[in-house]
């Protein structure tokens, strides 16, 4: 097995570690690494659009060996499989090619600090059906795994000449949820059938298992989203438990069944599976690793841990791209601190606010702390306050210039010359 040593190794180049990687080599860190089990990044929240068929994967990827050759950090394509925090090593897992043969081998990885930023995903809760009939959207290859199931399902709809409209069940009204719903109802383009009228019609119900549809959101937000949805047809059950998924049922603890030609499960968020198997480092019920305010494990101080596979104890930041990359800024300031043996401050998470974006029904959410207060957004100004989180990570990757161009070739729908990938 081969051993090399770096300083700082960031495991996961999602909204927050590749980040973090660009923030400190931009302040001169020269001894960076970064690992991802891909080669190419991917800006997360906007995955649903891809599953919608809206945008495609290959059209949104940055490659990380080119972000790291034009930063100056190094990057490994490589598998977190183990970490001994003792002997300040990880274990990276051998790396199989599509015929399934070991291209690369086991490989250990010495450092003097690691961040863990591997995000985390949607648990199945253990309802029967879930992993067999239903899809969830935790990455870009579930992303085109939905869109081909949906475009698929409606083609053969079409093809049947099915009378009903094609029905899609999706469990969890969090904000993928009712943002994806909202595409499918409103935006996606469909299958692939022309003329547009032999298209099935499209049915979206959304079920809560709670009392309260967005449960978490602001009550004035959570009515105007509610509403929008209701123009766009889309049905949304609170009080609904789901407890069997079938290839073409949703069922309830309510006693109610759900036609379903597509089930996608948006049930919230857990830390990714690797997190119970590797030993000595404490996770909570969520599966999350338990970090002090510092994000320091709470079992070894060399291990830092930020995104949705940490969980600070008694100050808890959400599950989103704006902690993640809140807490990555933290870190390129306090890192350096903590190898030069200072005195870390605590992280203290900033909520800005959420936005959605609803496709053809709008875009709403709430800006917090704009000019001191609270601000509802609708209509355009959402759209843009949305598109603004994706900006500042686009900023911090491609650096103001290319970051700008990026932004402007966004806005008009197309690209306005050669992809900006940079290397
Ligand atoms: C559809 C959707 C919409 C969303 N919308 C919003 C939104 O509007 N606003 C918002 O703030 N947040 C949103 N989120 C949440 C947001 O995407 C996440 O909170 C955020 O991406 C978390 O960042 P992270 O750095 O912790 O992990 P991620 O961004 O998930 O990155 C994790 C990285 O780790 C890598 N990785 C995973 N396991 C391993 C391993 N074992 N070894 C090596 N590498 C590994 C992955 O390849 C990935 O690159 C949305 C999420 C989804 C799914």
């Amino acid at each position: 097995m081969q051993t090399r040593s770096a300083g700082v190794v960031i495991v996961g180049g999602g909204a927050g570690g590749l980040e973090l990687a660009i923030r400190l080599a931009r302040e001169g860190h020269k001894d960076v690494l970064l690992i991802d089990r891909s080669g190419t990044h991917v800006w997360k929240p906007r995955i649903h659009e891809l599953a919608a068929g809206l945008r495609r994967g290959h059209v949104d990827e940055l490659d990380y060996a080119g972000l790291a050759e034009h930063w100056g950090f190094a990057f490994e394509r490589g598998e977190l499989l183990d970490i001994d925090a003792t002997g300040q090593q990880l274990t990276l897992a051998e790396l199989l090619d599509r015929d399934g043969r070991t291209a690369v081998g086991e490989r250990r990885i010495g450092f003097d600090a690691l961040v863990l930023a591997i995000g985390g995903v949607t648990p199945d809760m253990g309802v029967e059906g879930v992993l067999d009939q239903a899809l969830m959207l935790d990455n870009e290859g579930d992303a085109e795994r939905l869109f081909e199931r949906y475009s698929t399902g409606l083609l053969a709809h079409a093809v049947a000449g099915s009378e009903r409209p094609y029905q899609v069940v999706i469990v969890g009204s969090g904000a993928t949820g009712v943002e994806l719903g909202a595409l499918l109802a409103t935006d996606a383009p469909g299958a692939d059938l022309a003329p547009r009228a032999s298209q099935p019609r499209i049915e979206v119900t959304i079920l809560e298992a709670t009392d309260t549809f967005m449960p978490g959101m602001d009550e004035a937000v959570r009515e105007s989203i509610a509403k929008r949805l209701a123009t766009a047809g889309i049905a949304i059950e609170v009080n609904q438990q789901v407890s069997r998924v079938t290839g073409d049922r949703v069922e309830t603890d309510a006693g109610d069944s759900f036609t379903a030609d597509l089930t996608v499960w948006a049930a919230g968020r857990v830390g990714p599976p690797i997190a119970d198997r590797i030993a000595g480092l404490s996770t909570n019920k969520k599966r999350q690793w338990r970090v002090r305010p510092t994000l320091q494990s709470i079992d070894s101080e060399r291990i830092f841990v930020l995104g949705d596979c940490s969980y600070i104890d008694d100050e808890p930041a959400p599950p989103t791209a704006q902690a993640a990359s809140e807490q990555a800024e933290y870190l390129a300031t306090q890192l350096p601190r903590y190898l030069a043996d200072k005195r870390l401050e605590p992280f203290e998470f900033k909520d800005k606010g959420t936005l959605l974006s609803l496709g053809d029904a709008g875009s709403v959410g709430e800006v917090r702390g704009l000019f001191g207060d609270d601000l509802q957004l609708r209509g355009r100004l959402a759209r843009a306050a949305y598109n603004g989180l994706q900006r500042q990570h686009q900023f911090i990757l491609l650096g103001a210039v290319k970051g700008t161009a990026e932004a402007i070739s966004d806005v008009f729908g197309r690209r306005v010359g050669p992809r900006l990938k940079i290397h």
